[in-house]
């Protein structure tokens, strides 16, 4: 069976690897494989402290994936003889005023009542746990088990893991989709050559509501949510820094430092709806500094190395679109928004299993790309 994967980011990579293992012909097209939003993000695995009202069947398969991340890990450094920098960490989230620590008590009764693993500390808990803190805490959320992994080197490996399996990469775009009959057929390019293929996968990230072919009722409502993001290093002399992820709410805007082992820091990230625009702005630098300046006043003293602006791929109901659409042969792994990085596993095991056997398994069912299809909801 021939597969043609359109889009090689993290989520096209590692539905190419899968599907490849279990004896496909995949090809993914993408001129840049390996690039795309994952470039960017700052890989946190944070399946409870992501958690948002009204998106519990998403909270589920978000857990569902974080479980899979430790053996996932092995297999995929041990198919690759690259690491991906999985660190269970933790997290801790933290409230600076009296609003946000309102917020920070109804996002925890939320997780006692999906029976969820977070704990309350006092403001002096926190700091105990992470002197870096600013005096001014008012008190957090304990989750030992959001983690984090980096996204980088997840590409990086998956790229490997791909090469090694045997997937054919065409480092180029497709400029839209062959459809043959009634049946996607393929990856069109711009020298007007086709890519043949029994089954086609969009994960073409943001751009994925945009290629040409594609027929109007089973196009991807999928658009780009711009996020900033910035990258520290901490010298040994201060290290360990922070030892987990530390996240606040402050003034209704989310920030966030991520640890990694190698003494980078990562500090998100804004949300702009700007359409394609990845321009780093100095509004965003300036937001983001100052937030995690309240939150961590030590991080000024820190050499920024790194600002970056990417793309998520958003959704009308944050979900991603996973699985076959309304045109035989076309299937979706598009949508991940946030959690494109702590969705990876689970994305990859299910897409895979669908191309091949023709199943969707039961977890990805509520996230079929039928639920936004125009012809259903018209009739
Ligand atoms: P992308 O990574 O955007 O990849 C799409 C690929 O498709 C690209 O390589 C592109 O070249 C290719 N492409 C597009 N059009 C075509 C075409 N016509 N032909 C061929 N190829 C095409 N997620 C987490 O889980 N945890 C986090 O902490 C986190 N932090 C983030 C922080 C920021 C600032 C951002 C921007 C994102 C963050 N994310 C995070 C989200 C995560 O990065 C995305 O959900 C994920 O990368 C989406 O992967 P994707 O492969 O679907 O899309």
């Amino acid at each position: 069976m021939r597969v043609v994967i359109i889009g090689g980011g993290v989520i096209g990579l590692v539905t190419a690897w899968r599907t490849a293992q279990r004896g496909a012909e995949v090809t993914v097209v993408d001129p840049e494989p390996g690039g795309g939003a994952a470039g960017v993000a700052a890989g946190m695995l944070a399946a409870v402290t992501e958690l948002h009202y009204g998106e519990e069947a998403l909270l589920a398969l978000n857990l569902a994936s974080a479980r899979r991340y430790p053996a996932f890990a092995a297999e995929l450094e041990e198919a690759s003889g690259r690491e991906i920098g999985y660190r269970a960490c933790g997290t801790l989230a933290v409230a600076l005023d009296a609003d946000d620590r309102a917020h920070l008590r109804e996002l925890h009764a939320l997780h006692r009542r999906c029976g969820l693993d977070s704990t309350w500390l006092t403001g002096r808990e926190c700091r105990r746990l992470e002197p870096m803190l600013a005096p001014g805490v008012r008190g957090g959320l304990r989750v030992d088990g959001d983690h984090q992994t980096d996204p980088r080197r997840l590409t990086a490996a998956l790229l490997t893991a791909c090469e090694r399996a045997g997937v054919v990469f065409v480092r180029r775009r497709a400029e839209r989709l062959a459809v043959a009959g009634d049946r996607a057929a393929g990856a069109v390019l711009a020298d007007g050559t086709t890519v043949e293929a029994d089954r086609v996968v969009v994960a073409a990230g943001s751009e994925s509501g945009r290629l040409a072919g594609v027929p109007e009722e089973v196009l991807p409502p999928v658009r780009p949510v711009k996020g900033q993001i910035l990258r520290l290093r901490v010298p040994p002399a201060y290290a360990p820094f922070l030892s987990r992820t530390v996240r606040a709410l402050v003034r209704g805007g989310h920030v966030y430092l991520v640890p990694r082992a190698d003494g980078e820091l990562v500090l998100g990230a804004t949300s702009e709806e700007l359409g394609w625009d990845t321009t780093v702005t100095a509004g965003g630098v300036y937001e983001l500094l100052r937030d995690a300046h309240e939150l961590v006043p030590g991080i000024t003293e820190l050499p920024l190395v790194e600002t970056r602006a990417g793309l998520r791929p958003g959704s009308p109901d944050n979900a991603p679109l996973l699985g076959p659409t309304a045109l035989p042969g076309l299937h979706l792994a598009t949508g991940h928004h946030r959690n494109g990085v702590l969705l990876t596993p689970i994305t990859g095991d299910a897409l895979a299993e669908t191309l091949t056997t023709g199943d969707v398994p039961e977890e990805i069912r509520p996230f079929t790309p039928r639920r936004f299809d125009r012809t259903l909801q018209e009739s």
